[in-house]
């Protein structure tokens, strides 16, 4: 049996958190594991500010809360991306505006977001799909000529970088995931990185439930009080700590992925050559992370049959995101701006493979063979169908 996903383990992680609970007998957030952990972000990132958080959800949270929404304004999206891109704006009063994605990429297409941009409009929340960076210029470029803020879901981008800048540290906000499924994790948790020091007192703020307690424990304010609205996003030192052995050996878990990755791509090209299957699309200027490898089939019914036939073979695939403008909320919090020319038909197409940190090259060539294997036989009940 070949996984879809195994949670990122290097072996260092545990003695990292019993260090936590039995050296510094520190376990709330913000603790020692913690501090690193932000000053690793920041470092390796060039953003000025990384806050831990307890999930990439509560960083889109964060994020919507510090772009001041009013009721009724307005948030443009792709409708390809997971729910809580669009729920973190939901909750912070926005309507939520989709547009398009591109089917290279399947992120958000830049051609088509001006159009849909309105006076309400307060803000672009790009998601860099499978950590490759959308096209950042051109977004930010819209942002300037509008007045909009943008906040990149860099869910799936750590590491990875657009014209030599890191995902999430481009826009005014960046939105990272450390949940198991991510390249690097800590089982549940995130960052939000900001780009502007004005937002950091009010970020801190909003982290620490409201409170300038931040402010207090540097000193700078003799008295520790309830200052504004704000919830509890500190994740657990803990957490932090085994998050801490991950980012210490990112390099290794960004080259055994990309190692895997690779072995895919060049395991399946003469499939995609011969135009049986589709493949991921890296853009000049894009350095991605491997955070996961998919193939398009030709349609919803043999995306459907191959996952089945994988499934006999021992091999765990998944797909994912029913496109938001077609789902129940989605329905009822926004619009789709023009036309569903490919989020629909694209994800319905899209298979992702087993990638993990630690996936075996003879797995990896296992699942290559099983994908050859369903379009062999596919061709030969074809023929007979011609015949
Ligand atoms: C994983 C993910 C999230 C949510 O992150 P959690 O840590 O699971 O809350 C948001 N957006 C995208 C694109 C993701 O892939």
């Amino acid at each position: 049996m070949i996984p879809f996903n195994i949670p990122p383990c290097v072996g260092t992680e545990l003695d990292y958190v019993r260090e936590a609970v039995e050296d510094n007998r520190k376990i709330c957030g913000d603790g020692p594991f913690s501090m690193r952990c932000h000053k690793w972000l920041q470092d390796s990132t060039g953003a000025q500010k990384a806050l831990l958080t307890t999930s990439g959800t509560t960083s889109l949270e964060m994020a919507a809360l510090l772009c001041d929404l009013q009721p009724g304004d307005e948030v443009i999206l792709p409708s390809y991306t997971f729910s809580t891109t669009a729920t973190a704006f939901v909750l912070a009063g926005a309507r939520l505006v989709f547009v398009d994605v591109r089917p290279d990429t399947m992120n958000i297409d830049e051609a088509k977001i001006e159009d849909a941009v309105t006076e309400r409009t307060r803000a672009i929340v790009p998601v860099h799909y499978a950590g490759v960076g959308c096209e950042m210029d051109s977004i930010m470029g819209i942002a300037r000529r509008h007045g909009l803020l943008v906040v990149e879901d860099a869910a799936q981008g750590v590491i990875a970088s657009y014209k030599g800048r890191s995902l999430g540290s481009i826009g005014d906000f960046g939105c990272y995931s450390f949940h198991e499924t991510k390249n690097y994790s800590m089982g549940e948790g995130g960052a939000l990185l900001i780009r502007n020091p004005e937002h950091n007192d009010r970020a801190e703020i909003i982290r620490e439930k409201g409170t300038n307690r931040q402010r207090f424990l540097r000193g700078q304010v003799d008295k520790y009080t309830w200052e504004e609205y704000g919830s509890s996003y500190l994740p657990s030192d803990m957490n932090a700590a085994y998050l801490w052995g991950q980012l210490q050996s990112a390099g290794e878990i960004n080259r055994d992925r990309l190692a895997s990755w690779s072995r895919y791509r060049h395991g399946l090209s003469d499939l995609a050559a011969d135009g049986r299957i589709g493949l991921p699309f890296i853009p000049d200027g894009c350095e991605h992370n491997a955070h996961m490898f998919y193939i398009k089939a030709a349609d919803l019914a043999e995306r459907t049959e191959l996952q089945a036939f994988l499934k006999e073979r021992g091999i765990a695939t998944a797909f994912h995101y029913v496109p938001l403008h077609s789902s129940p909320a989605g329905r009822r919090y926004g619009r789709f701006h023009g036309d569903d020319e490919f989020t629909t038909k694209e994800s319905d197409r899209l298979l992702r493979l087993p990638m993990y940190y630690g996936l075996a090259a003879e797995d990896v060539d296992a699942v290559v063979q099983a994908v050859y294997d369903f379009y062999a036989r596919r061709s030969a009940t074809t023929c007979e169908i011609q015949l």
